[in-house]
């Protein structure tokens, strides 16, 4: 089956709820992904930062494979052996003291909210139960986590939502001082907002946020699904800020392709969860887990996070040398491999473009381009990716010029 074949099933028999581009995605390796029809392409992408080793990492893979055929799936209802071991990976290289794993995103923000509420309710015996969360944040599309997503195209059309979610401006310390009341029980914010269009924490901002919760005696919850991972430069993003939060969700690269989701938390605010009051069926699968701890033996072992704090910076100073080229480049912005283009153009065409000279990359809001290379990539790979760009923009301010004359 072609791209077009693919394509036209797919308009048939799928719900209309993605916008999609033109072609199928077959075959994946590194850094580079193919389609249908043959064509190959640099991924800047990752499956939105999900594939931080790149495509088919062997090792990934391998773990894989062996975990299928000895056991895919047990429940909860037993003890398995990787989810023992990829817990124990994520604690001996965090401060945290437990994990709690589900499937995906949004189900590990859930999941830290219910913990965040029942730590109060159950031990501490207090009511409190608001989550303030950022304008611009995005936290998934449950019914909760769409609430508490600062976003108003994430809520429309689904009222009621749950209540308890108040947003206030990110890197605004005041504005989070306000909103905090004797309700309030957690901040949750991405250190690194991602899809919101790629706004880093400013340097003394996440140190005010820990200060206010401490304060105030409610719990600081990050959302590290797409920032985590070692894809900022440091395994957690929130290392970056000398901070210690009480909680920590992970998702999209931590299971490397498979859907995997985890909470992890401090040893008193874990307590909140005891035997019966929270869970998945498919949460921490043994298969999941085991690629997941593959994928942390990659990035401890192989000077991979060190990489990513590298080719970071020769992406950024190259998307800032194309940023004095062209004068619809607004700002570069971002912290390691999450990196952020914002424009005064629409940023789909660009998107387009570029992926018929063989690059993917991907718009966040209208017009901020977002890159979100392997972790593992070369500066071959960069360049690679920054020639297309200049092509691309290049063609596009001649149109311009044109227009002008
Ligand atoms: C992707 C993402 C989510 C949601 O993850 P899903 O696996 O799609 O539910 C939540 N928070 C952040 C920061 C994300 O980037």
């Amino acid at each position: 089956m072609g791209n077009s074949f693919i394509k036209s099933l797919g308009e048939k028999y799928l719900m209309k709820n993605y916008i999609r581009q033109p072609m199928a995605l077959v075959k994946g390796e590194g850094a580079y992904v193919w389609d249908a029809d043959g064509n190959r392409y640099l991924d800047f992408v990752s499956g939105i930062a999900v594939n931080n080793l790149g495509h088919c990492h062997p090792e990934v893979v391998e773990a894989c494979c062996e975990q299928i055929g000895k056991l895919m799936h047990c429940s909860n209802l037993y003890w398995n052996e990787p989810q023992v071991e990829l817990a124990q990976l994520l604690i001996e290289n965090s401060h945290f003291d437990r994990v709690f794993f589900c499937n995906s995103g949004a189900e590990a923000n859930e999941g830290a909210f219910k913990l965040a509420r029942r730590y109060f309710q159950v031990v501490k015996g207090s009511r409190r139960y608001k989550i303030v969360t950022m304008y611009k944040s995005f936290h998934g599309r449950t019914l909760a986590t769409a609430a508490a997503t600062g976003q108003e195209k994430v809520h429309t059309g689904f009222d009621p939502l749950p209540p308890g979610f108040v947003h206030v401006p990110f890197n605004d310390v005041q504005a989070l001082e306000k909103a905090v009341d004797d309700e309030t029980c957690a901040v949750m914010l991405e250190p690194v907002q991602g899809e919101g269009g790629v706004y880093a924490a400013e340097a003394g901002y996440l140190k005010e946020v820990e200060r206010i919760c401490r304060e105030k005696g409610i719990l600081l919850m990050l959302d590290e699904i797409q920032c985590g991972m070692g894809r900022t430069g440091n395994l957690f993003a929130y290392e970056h800020y000398g901070i210690k939060p009480h909680v920590v969700t992970l998702a999209k690269a931590l299971g490397g392709g498979l859907p995997l989701g985890a909470v992890l938390a401090v040893e008193e605010v874990s307590e909140a969860l005891g035997p019966g009051s929270h869970g998945s069926t498919f949460g921490g699968n043994p298969v999941s887990c085991a690629a997941g701890a593959a994928v942390m033996a990659a990035l401890l072992e192989n000077g991979l996070i060190n990489n990513a704090t590298q080719m970071g910076s020769y992406l950024f100073e190259k998307l800032e040398g194309l940023k004095r080229k062209y004068g619809f480049i607004m700002d570069i912005r971002g912290l390691g491999l999450l990196l952020g283009m914002e424009l005064s153009i629409d940023g789909g065409k660009i998107v387009d473009l570029c992926r018929e000279k063989g690059l993917l990359i991907n718009c966040a809001s209208q017009k901020v381009l977002r890159f979100l290379p392997p972790l593992n990539i070369t500066r071959e790979h960069v360049d690679e990716a920054v020639e297309i760009l200049d092509k691309v923009m290049g063609s596009l301010s001649e149109e311009g010029e044109d227009e002008i004359g």
